[in-house]
């Protein structure tokens, strides 16, 4: 089959031919059609998170249609569309029993990740990590069920938010901008902050009621204004950047007792003032991916068209570099994706 295979850290991919994945019996192989390209690759290439054994064919928002299953699989059966959970584990452990998937001790391997993903024509899966990808939604929104969907589904789940509080959503980017869809639905009031004059006009095409620049002095003081209510900050941050720069922001942007929750990941330190921390005791949470119920909500919720991933354009195969260089260079505004075969 044919596949981009990064071979050393920092290179292009190499697309080229590899061998087919072999199932076993529980495992299902599936015809890649689309796959979405998301920071972490870029991170993956650069050897800056994850590492994994080279060769290494990445992509982890893979969606296809199934080509084979293994001798003692139920419930799937060839030609069925799918999309997979990303997290393998061995054996359950107290995570797994309560539903936190991605944060499973016994982790064998994330799809994409760790393990061979979707920038390739055959991606393989355990049967219990697939999800059927309803038919009203298409291969290349549904693929981002299992990084961007997930991640935004799960992030305002761990907020807690209700309805009539407040919100920020720090880092107007394709995550961003369906976290801000979702606060909309649930009645959140939502401000975006972002660098990008595009992301903030997309912001507020998304529902968010005030979009403000991160680089224009006076935003944390807006955001009290827009808050009212004696509020010294909105009740709840999502921090999708993860820079020192934006954590000490979202600090500033936290009222009493408010929350901000990290789901940006970023390979620094910030200084964030411990006074501030517990004088006005400030929560701070991490928000990783999701369970496979946040999965399959999240994919009800592209079917019901609550949640709308922006695409911004698609790329074949051979064309990844250029794709992947793309979303280095902050230049596409939404998922980019790579069309691995037409339908
Ligand atoms: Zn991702």
């Amino acid at each position: 089959m044919k596949a981009a295979v990064l071979r050393s850290i920092g290179q292009p991919f190499a697309v080229e031919d590899v061998p087919d994945p072999i199932i076993g019996p529980d495992e299902v192989l599936v015809a890649t059609r689309t796959c979405g390209i998301c920071r972490t690759d870029l991170h993956i290439q650069d050897g800056l998170a994850y590492v994994p054994g080279l060769p290494h064919v990445p992509g982890h928002e893979p969606a296809g249609v199934i080509a084979d299953v293994g001798r003692d699989v139920d419930g799937f059966q060839v030609g069925q569309r799918v999309v997979p959970h990303l997290f393998v584990s061995s054996g359950d452990c107290r995570f797994t029993r309560t539903g936190q998937h991605a944060q499973a001790t016994h982790l064998q391997g994330i799809i994409g990740v760790t393990l061979p993903g979707g920038f390739a024509e055959y991606f393989k899966a355990p049967a219990e990590n697939l999800l059927p990808l309803p038919d009203n939604v298409p291969f290349d929104v549904g693929g981002l069920t299992s990084c961007a969907v997930i991640t935004a589904v799960h992030a305002y789940r761990k907020s807690g938010l209700q309805m009539g509080r407040s919100a920020v959503v720090l880092g107007a980017g394709g995550i961003g901008l369906m976290l801000v869809q979702l606060l909309k639905q649930a009645g959140v009031r939502t401000i975006a902050v972002s660098r990008s004059p595009d992301s903030l006009r997309l912001a507020t095409q998304a529902g968010a009621e005030l979009s403000l620049s991160i680089e224009q002095a006076g935003t944390a003081g807006r955001i009290r204004e827009f808050v009212g209510s004696g509020k010294d900050g909105a009740d709840c941050i999502f921090e999708m950047v993860g820079r020192a720069e934006t954590m000490r922001a979202g600090a500033d942007y936290t009222c009493r007792g408010g929350r901000i929750i990290v789901i940006g990941e970023e390979a620094e330190f910030p200084a964030i003032d411990t006074i501030q921390i517990a004088q006005r005791e400030l929560e701070i949470i991490g928000s990783r991916n999701g369970g496979r119920q946040d999965a399959i909500d999240a994919l009800e919720m592209l079917s019901a068209g609550i949640v709308r991933p922006h695409i911004a354009g698609s790329y074949a195969l051979d064309e990844i570099n250029e794709a992947m260089s793309l979303v280095r260079n902050r230049k596409a505004r939404g998922r980019v994706i790579v069309n691995v075969a037409s339908e």
